[in-house]
Order: structure tokens, then sequence, then C-alpha cells
């Protein structure tokens, strides 16, 4: 099997020169595609309308492989989780939140995270590995055509999955090239042929790779800002201490001019007595005076040994505000599947931590980056 490619691992350029390597012209790599992507399609027997000597080769030397489900769990609201084995001890999530006017699908880019956020229980468990492109896409084509199958209420074609966010396990940004080239495929028409506003990739702000991504693929973006002053963003979001508050609301602005939407989304999880005075409002305000700017409050959602308060309700409100009175749009976000640990920061997946982070953490000698007894509420 090792010699068995998966096309799930090929974005459209790739699967050209895929086909090409059997003396296909690139019209068959657009009907493979089709067939897999548009369609759902794995067995390569039905895909009659490809010629039956391409059928024949891909039998021998591809196959169509996606993470195996583990576990799948459907809350009260709906909101529903798989846990999908990605190998060697490795499991993510993936989250798909149906409301009345779209259907979400929430897309892990990595076994973990390195970045280590203070309030995030897929940054407490320390990195395993990038994703490779089967394994993101691969989330993708299985719900869609699962959901797409079990769902009477689907017509023939119909898409069930409308908006896409890059928002599960991982930063999407520290897996680019991978990343990059499964938002191709969201996108493309003979695939599932996603607008690039409805495909939003989130990241704790990787700078240069927001550079890129505006160059190579600019999606809608959201910003995990999350604290209003470097001292206080250093704390909570390690990465800060490499790319500042100033770099990144330049990078955001440039973004700005190529982004499919006129304005880049700021989430802001809200943490009692930690970010969430008023304070904090008024110097968000001054720091994003230059960027066009939605406010996307998160509630902060508990998970084992977090250690951390959500913000009062009262605060949320006054928070929103101030930053409303400000002159900039903000939504606090409904938090969903909560009963099954499937809103933000709740996904953990089982993750091998090859760097050991988790067990720093517990023993409070976490080196190097943040120790977890700083981010309780007196910061
Ligand atoms: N790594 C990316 C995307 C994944 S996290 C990023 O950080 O942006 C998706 C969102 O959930 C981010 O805004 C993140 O800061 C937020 N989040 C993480 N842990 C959370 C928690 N415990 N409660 C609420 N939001 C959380
Ligand atoms: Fe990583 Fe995002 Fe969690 Fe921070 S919030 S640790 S960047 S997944």
């Amino acid at each position: 099997m090792t010699n068995v490619v998966n096309l799930l691992d090929f974005d459209p350029t790739g699967l050209v020169e895929y086909c090409a390597s059997f003396g296909e012209k690139p019209f068959r790599a657009r009907q493979l595609q089709h067939c897999i992507h548009h369609r759902g399609m794995s067995n390569f027997d039905a895909m009659t309308i490809l010629a039956k000597s391409l059928r024949d080769k891909l039998k021998t030397y591809a196959s169509i492989r996606y993470p195996a489900v583990l576990k799948d769990y459907t809350s009260a609201d709906g909101t529903r989780k798989w846990l999908l084995d990605v190998g060697e001890g490795n499991a993510i999530e993936t989250v798909y939140i149906p409301e009345q006017r779209r259907r979400t699908l929430c897309i892990s880019s990595q076994a973990g995270c390195a970045v280590n956020c203070c309030f995030c229980s897929t940054g407490k468990q320390g990195f395993s590995r990038n994703l490779v492109v089967g394994e993101i896409i691969g989330q993708l084509w299985m719900t869609e055509f699962a959901l797409r199958a079990t769902h009477g209420r689907f017509s023939a074609g119909e898409r069930v999955i409308t908006n896409v966010v890059m928002m599960g396990m991982g930063e999407p940004l520290l897996n680019f090239d991978a990343v990059v080239s499964a938002m191709r495929l969201m996108l493309d028409d003979h695939a599932y042929g996603l607008s690039r506003r409805r495909v939003t990739l989130s990241t704790s702000g990787v700078v240069p790779m927001i550079n890129r991504l505006a160059d190579e693929l600019p999606v809608a973006l959201a910003v995990s800002l999350h604290a209003p002053n470097n001292a206080l963003r250093d704390k909570l979001v390690p990465l800060n201490q490499k790319h500042p508050l100033e770099e990144l609301m330049v990078s955001c602005s440039r973004y700005l001019r190529v982004s499919p939407r006129d304005f880049i989304t700021f989430e802001y999880c809200m943490l009692d007595g930690i970010n969430d005075s008023d304070k904090c409002a008024q110097q968000l305000l001054e720091l994003t005076s230059d960027v066009s700017c939605k406010f996307n409050l998160i509630p902060f959602n508990p998970f084992p040994g977090s250690r951390l308060l959500c913000s009062s309700a009262e605060r949320i409100k006054r928070f929103t505000h101030i930053l409303m009175d400000g002159g900039v749009t903000t939504t606090v976000r409904r938090t969903r599947g909560s009963d099954i640990d499937a809103a933000c920061g709740q996904l953990v997946g089982e993750v091998r931590d090859r760097t050991r982070a988790a067990e720093r953490v517990q023993q409070g000698t976490n080196a190097g980056l943040i120790l977890t007894s700083k981010c309780s509420n007196n910061i």
C-alpha cells in the first residue's frame, strides 16, 4: 500500500501533474477531481466518465483515503463532532455547526498546536505534527458526503456544507502549504465551489504568513487578538513575543487590500479579570483604529485544568457597548456544542505530545513559554 498514492493529497494542479504522469490530458484530471470532490466517489469502477484504461491504472496505483472515524458525537443543539484517527496515537477533531442560514464545518490543521495560548486546550496538549493535505480536505470530504447521504432533505447535488472555518485544532498558518492546497480544493468549481468569502482562516497572528496568504490565496481572515497591548498579549498568546501587535496591525491593513471581505474579524476570548476591563475595550479601539474590522467576542470555554474563568454576562455586555459606541460592529459568539466539548478551545482530540508541553504545564515548568500560574485571574 505504501506506493499507492492518496488522491486526496493532490490540489487541482497536483492532480493535473499526477494524471500527466500517465500521459493523460488536464481535462481528465478535472473529470477525476469532479468525481472525487464534487460527487464524493471513491470507487474507481464507478467513475465511468473516465476511460477504462485510466480507471485500471488508478485501481493499481491510487486510492482515496480519509482519516478513520473513531467517535461521532451529536450535541443537543445539533452540533456534531467527529474524532478522527490520523495515526501513531494522534486523533483530531472536526465540528459541524448547522444554523438556519448556513452550515459550517470547523476543520483542524495540525495534531496539537505549538503556539500554546494559555486559555486553549489544544495548545495545552503541545504539538505533534502538521496534517497533510488529504487529512485536511479529508475532513470536508468525509463530512460533506456522509451528511449528504444521511440527510434526506438535501436535494441531489446540493451542498450540505456552505461555510468552512479553519478554526479547529492547530495554527493553520504554521502548516501553510498543506492548508493552502486544501483551501484551493475548497474553492475550486470542480470540487466544493465555495467562494473565498465563505472560507475563513483564523490565525493567532503569524505575520509573515498572513502576508503570504494575501499574495497566494486571500480568503476571509480572522485574527485571534485577545489582548489590547503587547504586555498582556505576550502572556496570553506567546507568539506575540515574536510578532507584536504593531506588526500584526500593519499586516492586517495590507491584507485588507486583497481580502474578499472588507473587514478583518478580530476574535477576543473574554477572560474574567484578565482582558475584559473598560480600559481594555478603549485600548482595543485605539489599537484597531486604522483597520476596518469587526469584533467577535468569544465567552471563554473552560476545559479540565484550565483554571480560568469566563467574564460575566454583564461584563461582556458592557465591553460590547464600549466597542459599539466606538463605531466597531461587535458580536458575541454563541457557544455551540459545549455538551460534547465541541466549543471553541475545547478541541483536544488525542495527541501524542512530542513537545511534552502538557507535562511541563502540569509540573509548572513550562520552560520558555508561559506558566499556567501566570494565566490566573491576577495577571
Ligand atoms: N489557531 C487558530 C485557530 C484555532 S482556535 C487561532 O488561534 O486563531 C479558534 C479560536 O478559538 C481562536 O480565536 C482561539 O483563540 C479561540 N479559543 C481557543 N481556546 C478558547 C477557549 N478556551 N475558549 C474560547 N475560545 C477559545
Ligand atoms: Fe493554537 Fe489557536 Fe489554540 Fe492558540 S488558540 S494554542 S494558536 S489552536
